[in-house]
This record gives C-alpha cells, sequence and structure tokens, in this order.
C-alpha cells in the first residue's frame, strides 16, 4: 500500500533550540517504520494484522516492545494482566510518572496501526528522551496495555480495566471466547496470572498523567484535511446478546402463516437499530448489529435461533441508555407480534468519558508550540484512556486514518502522519514535566 502524505522531513536528532523557547525533540521516521513492520510481521496468516488478546503473538509483540524499551535503558516489567511497562527515571526522587503507550493485539483481520501507532509513538519518545541530553524531572513510562480489543472474549480495554480496579478474576473467570476458553485459561495459557488481576491495580499517587496516540479510526481529520484531533469525550459503549428463538422447520412443508421465523424478527431488530439511531432525538448516536448467529443455518430449514450482537455507542450517557431501552422494548415487540421467544444478556456497558480539560489544555499548547493543526473532536470508538482516566487524568491525540477506515487490511496511517503525532506527544511530556500548574490527584469521569 502507498504511504499518503508528504514525503518523509523529520529531522534526524534532537533540535537544540536557542534559550528561551521550548526544547523540541524530532522523531525520526526510519525507526517508526521499522517498528510497524516489525509488528506486522507478528500474525495470524491470513488478510490483514490477526494478533488476539493473550495469544503467544500478542505476547510476542510486548517483548518486541520491551526488548526496545529495556535497550534504552528503560527498567521493564510485565504485570500479572500482561501489561508492558517501562519507565525513564526522572531527575526528581519520586515524582509521579507521565505515561504513554496504548496495545498491540488486534481484532481478526485487523489493520497495522490500531494501538500499534500509539506504542510505536510512546517508544520514539522514549529512543528521543534516552539519546538527548534532556533529563526529564518525571519518570517517564511506557505502557503497553494488552488485551483493548473485544473482539476476542466480548471485553474492550481489559488491560487497562484491571490496572483501573475495574475488572476482577471473577470477569476473567466469566468471560469467554467463541471456542469456549475463558480469558482467564488463556491469559494463564500464556503464563500470566488472573486470579493476582488485583496486584495489577495502578496507585493514582504514582502517575502525574497519561497520554495517548491513537489512528482516528474516523474520516473527520482526513475530511478536514488535519493531521492531529485532540480527543475532548470518548463515547460510551453498551453491548448486548439478543436471542430470538423461533422453530425450525421444513422450508417446504411449512406454509408461511405457520412459522416461527427467528430470523426474519431478526431482520427487523438490525433495521431498528439503524433507524432508532438515524431518529433525530437519537443524533449522535451510533447503533449496530455486528453479529448475527443463525441456526441451523441450512438453506432449507427455517431459522429457529438467532443470536444477534448490537452495540450502541453515544457521547451522552443518558441518551445512550434510553436508545438501548427503547430498542429492547421494540425488540420485545417484534417478538410478540412474531411469536417467537426473545431473551437478552448484558455483556458490556461503559459510560461516555470527559478527559480533563487541564491535560488537553497542555496537549493543544503541544499542538500549538510545534506549529500543528488540530482540531477537538469526540472519540467514537474506546480506549485505554477512558479506563485509565478513572485513576490518571488522560489525554488522547488522533492522527488521521485513511478513508476513515479500522479494523480491516485496508487500515492506513502514512509514517508522516504518526511521525508528526509524535511530534505534538513529545512536546507534551516535555511541556508537563516542565508545568507546574498540573498536580498528581483524582481523576475526572464525566461519564457516570
Ligand atoms: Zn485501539
Amino acid at each position: 500500500m502507498t504511504p499518503v502524505g508528504p514525503p518523509a522531513t523529520a529531522a534526524v536528532e534532537a533540535v537544540s533550540e536557542p534559550t528561551g523557547t521550548p526544547r523540541r525533540l524530532a522523531p525520526r521516521a526510519d525507526r517508526i517504520r521499522a517498528d510497524l513492520e516489525h509488528f506486522a510481521t507478528l500474525s495470524e496468516p491470513g488478510p490483514g494484522v490477526t494478533r488476539l488478546a493473550f495469544t503467544e503473538l500478542e505476547r510476542a509483540a510486548h517483548r518486541y516492545a520491551a526488548e526496545e524499551l529495556a535497550a534504552l535503558g528503560c527498567r521493564v516489567h510485565t504485570d500479572v494482566a500482561g501489561n508492558t511497562i517501562a519507565e525513564l527515571p526522572g531527575s526528581v526522587a519520586g515524582a509521579p510518572a507521565i505515561g504513554s503507550g496504548s496495545h498491540l493485539d488486534s481484532v481478526p483481520s485487523g489493520g497495522r496501526f490500531d494501538g500499534i501507532a500509539g506504542v510505536v509513538a510512546a517508544v520514539e519518545v522514549a529512543r528521543l528522551l534516552a539519546e538527548s541530553d534532556i533529563r526529564l524531572r518525571h519518570p517517564y513510562r511506557v505502557v503497553v496495555f494488552a488485551a483493548e480489543e473485544g473482539a476476542r472474549f466480548g471485553q474492550a480495554c481489559t488491560g487497562s480495566r484491571i490496572v483501573a480496579g475495574l475488572t476482577d478474576s471473577a470477569d476473567l473467570d466469566r468471560l469467554t471466547d467463541h471456542e469456549g476458553t475463558t480469558m482467564a485459561e488463556a491469559m494463564r495459557s500464556v503464563g500470566l496470572a488472573p486470579d493476582r488481576a488485583g496486584e495489577a491495580r495502578w496507585d493514582a499517587a504514582d502517575w502525574l498523567a497519561f497520554l495517548e496516540l491513537h489512528i482516528e479510526q474516523g474520516s473527520v481529520l482526513e475530511s478536514s484535511d488535519l493531521p492531529l484531533g485532540i480527543v475532548d469525550v470518548i463515547s460510551g459503549s453498551t453491548r448486548l446478546e439478543i436471542t430470538l428463538s423461533g422453530v425450525a422447520s421444513h422450508t417446504g412443508g411449512t406454509p408461511m402463516h405457520l412459522r416461527s421465523d427467528a430470523l426474519a424478527a431478526a431482520a427487523e431488530l438490525v433495521l431498528a437499530a439503524e433507524s432508532l439511531a438515524w431518529d433525530s432525538r437519537h443524533h449522535g448516536t451510533r447503533a449496530t448489529v455486528g453479529r448475527l448467529t443463525v441456526l441451523p443455518g441450512a438453506l432449507t430449514t427455517i431459522p429457529g435461533s438467532v443470536v444477534l450482537g448490537v452495540d450502541v455507542r453515544d457521547v451522552d450517557s443518558v441518551r445512550q441508555r434510553a436508545t438501548v431501552r427503547e430498542f429492547l422494548d421494540h425488540a420485545a415487540g417484534v417478538a410478540v407480534r412474531r411469536g417467537v421467544g426473545f431473551s437478552h444478556r448484558l455483556l458490556a456497558d461503559t459510560s461516555p468519558v470527559v478527559l480533563p480539560a487541564g491535560l488537553r489544555a497542555q496537549l493543544i499548547g503541544a499542538a500549538e508550540r510545534t506549529g500543528t493543526a488540530y482540531r477537538v473532536m469526540p472519540s467514537g470508538a474506546s480506549h485505554d484512556s477512558q479506563m485509565v482516566n478513572r485513576v490518571v487524568p488522560a489525554g488522547m491525540l488522533f492522527v488521521p486514518s485513511r478513508d476513515g477506515l479500522s479494523h480491516t487490511p485496508a487500515e492506513w496511517t502514512s509514517v508522516e502522519q504518526i511521525v508528526e503525532g509524535t511530534a505534538v506527544l513529545a512536546e507534551a511530556v516535555l511541556g508537563m514535566d516542565s508545568a507546574d500548574g498540573l498536580e498528581p490527584g483524582p481523576a475526572q469521569d464525566g461519564g457516570s
């Protein structure tokens, strides 16, 4: 694939500025490209990147990041939940850390940038700091979260939930993949310790802030021709599993008026989710049926059972829950009218999160000092930062996604675009390190 954007122009070393101007760090395109290419090789065969949560491939990706960071002199460890954390010490004893990172797992046949771009950027900032004469007052900590994607176990952001104390060992025993493997079993199979998940919990006093660079996974930046987004709100997400139970029977022998067709009912629900989100009362809501399991799945048998996976996202928590209630009421009505059984199960439910305004101001300052055009924007996707923000103030930077695509092999962000975002990340780290106004404290959560 051809990278988009201008040719690489990044300087290859830290630029020293005249006295009185901010110190600048210039990310290196060659290192960022090499990291991205290496991570892309760690995949199951098939289109795109398949590196699922709590697999050997995910662990191999974490090991690569750990080795790169250890080579810089970082203290590196992997916690009991599989999160890899590396620290460059600061000059002030006991100062709370400035963190940055993202995740390295993918969805099946996903892209090579979702999560990876943020890890590569955070690692590159560590390299720039290690090779420069700049000594931060605060420790700089790179965090690679485990199991961010919900594709395998239905729960997103598992590694970051565990550090924030939002998921415990009981949840890890309860959640299963489609083969029936529990998350805890998968974790044990790669040498992790789900029973001790509580030990991975972060102490808020140990952190100043956490910054995550991520691909946008939408087309707002590309369509406005901007290289950078600064996130103000991360959407919440409610995920449901709905089971419709009809009667499986012969397609030739069963007259139309005597059928109880679970798939015909499901079809109504797929369209209902779509029209509900289109309704002007729900403007800004996204509702999707992304999974449909039809049984017995035979051409000549009326579908007897259908299981639907529904995802409702919103930046407004009240509207998010109202949409879910309205959808479930509608679904129950369809089931009664069509004479099929109806049940539902809540798979996951997270509120939208407003990220702290103070950190957003720091990121805006960094964008302005580096001369990077930006816009403040919401995130439609869930991210580790929304979990982290429960214990540590979190900020997010978006870099553009070509054609807005993500979770597909076509996902693409150019190396130059990641370099540009990484330069702002590095500048934000420097700015926060020297700012006195930002004290560690309880994180804000605007989503309750
Ligand atoms: Zn991601």
